[in-house]
């Protein structure tokens, strides 16, 4: 791991353009991941950053980018491609070119699915300077040649490990495969699984390596709680803890689309200012919906795994996990949708009396233990049935199955919690 020691954009060697930008945007130090990447990248190194979403790394990729931009021989063709997992993230990201750009007159398409292609087939055609975009639809482009990426100087892998698991490699390989081999390479990601180490071993020139996730890999500002909570009792448990805590916004994950359609439903009932965001949804609509999320209209959003991911909406206070997660990384990228860049936030999963070899899972990557949350006066799990007295009946079956031997009945599988 690099280490520095840079406390002030000034000592970054920054254009005057960009010091100016930064200033605009309130940006007054480099976060962790940005004092150790932008160096790297202006000395044009390849470079693997860990860092989850919330600790600035859209803006470590994004600046170097746009510093080392060559503008004034700039064609139609873009110089910098940025791949990222889902629609919204590729907005976000767009939007921070927009905002570091300032006064620059940069040209940035955002090329995503769900949308109709004619905007973005314009936009090719007069020529951009940066392209992001999700693996598909940037494929789909240059398959219609009106995409080209003869002349990109920077790749940028965002969220690598997420494009991975949601079946991006073949796309993000023949992306890849198609840039000039003089070129370099920034790959992002929260986590390293092995994929996303092969990823880098094969595509990326000596990279430069930078962990900026903390050993606790949830940030030490979040208070992180669970629930023990019978399934049935989980929606009224998820009112009252609502109802209590007042977020100034919630996001609440379940793990199915359906599952998020039902608890908005439900909640659409009770409470004002809910929404949800699936991958069912049209793009329009997802749009709408974020737009509405980001300006507080909507206060509790109900999500999947892979909507909530890259999720940046500062005014979010509460993580509530409806489901637990199927993945412990998935706790992680949850959990990071709070807290950031050093808020307080605080995260509530709620775990059936089942799912105890899940919590520790969780617990176990963390390196940390959750804390068991309460709730005056809330019925949590039912208390065990008590043993029932033997009637007349039951002492006869029970005579005649001894009688007849071992063979009554299935044997029942208890899980041990
Ligand atoms: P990201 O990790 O890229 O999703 O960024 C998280 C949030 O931090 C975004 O809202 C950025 O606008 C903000 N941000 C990025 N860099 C800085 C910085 N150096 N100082 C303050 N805010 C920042």
């Amino acid at each position: 791991m690099e280490k520095n020691q840079i406390s002030h954009f000034g000592e970054l060697d920054l254009s005057s353009e960009m010091m100016g930008a930064l200033k605009s945007a309130t940006y007054e130090s480099p976060t962790p991941i940005q004092a150790g990447l932008i160096p790297l990248a202006l000395e044009e190194f390849d470079v693997v950053g860990q860092a989850r979403t919330g600790t600035g790394k859209t803006a470590a990729f994004v600046i170097p980018i746009l510093e080392l931009l060559e503008l004034d021989s700039r064609q139609k063709n873009p110089q910098a491609l940025i791949l990222v997992p889902t629609r919204e993230l590729a907005v976000q990201v767009k939007e921070e070119v927009i905002k570091l750009s300032l006064g620059l007159k940069i040209r940035c398409v955002a090329l995503y699915g769900g949308t109709p292609i004619r905007g973005q087939l314009a936009k090719l055609k007069r020529g951009v300077d940066i392209v992001v975009g999700t693996p598909g639809r940037v494929l789909d482009h240059m398959s219609r040649n009106t995409l080209t990426l003869t002349d990109i100087d920077c790749v940028v892998l965002d969220e690598a490990d997420r494009m991975l698991d949601v079946g991006f490699r073949p796309d993000m390989e023949k992306i890849l495969r198609k840039c000039p081999k003089e070129r370099q390479t920034l790959l992002l990601s929260a986590t390293m699984p092995p994929p996303v180490q092969r990823l880098a071993n094969k595509y990326m020139h000596e990279p430069k390596t930078l962990n900026c996730s903390s050993s606790d890999v949830t940030v030490d500002t979040i208070d992180q709680h669970y629930f023990t909570v019978d399934h049935d009792r989980k929606f009224d448990l998820l009112v009252r803890l609502l109802e209590r805590e007042e977020p100034q916004q919630a996001i609440v994950f379940c793990r199915t689309k359906r599952g998020v359609q039902k608890i908005f439903d439900k909640l659409g009932k009770k409470l004002k200012d809910v929404g949800c965001m699936h991958g069912d949804m049209q793009q329009r609509e997802r749009d709408r919906v974020m737009e509405r999320f980001r300006s507080e209209r909507i206060r509790c959003m109900v999500a999947t795994d892979v909507m909530g991911r890259g999720i940046d909406v500062s005014g979010v206070s509460h993580i509530i996990n409806f489901d637990i997660p199927a993945f412990s990384d998935d706790y992680v990228h949850r959990v990071g949708r709070t807290g950031r860049m050093g808020r307080e936030g605080v995260a509530y999963t709620f775990v059936t009396p089942e799912e105890g070899g899940e919590l520790t899972r969780i617990e176990q990557r963390i390196d940390r233990l959750l804390v068991r949350g309460e709730m005056e006066g809330f019925i949590l799990t039912k208390p065990p049935e008590p043993p029932r007295e033997e009637t007349p009946e039951d002492t006869e079956k029970r005579n005649v199955s001894s009688v007849l031997g071992k063979r009554s009945g299935k044997r029942t599988h208890r899980r041990r919690l």
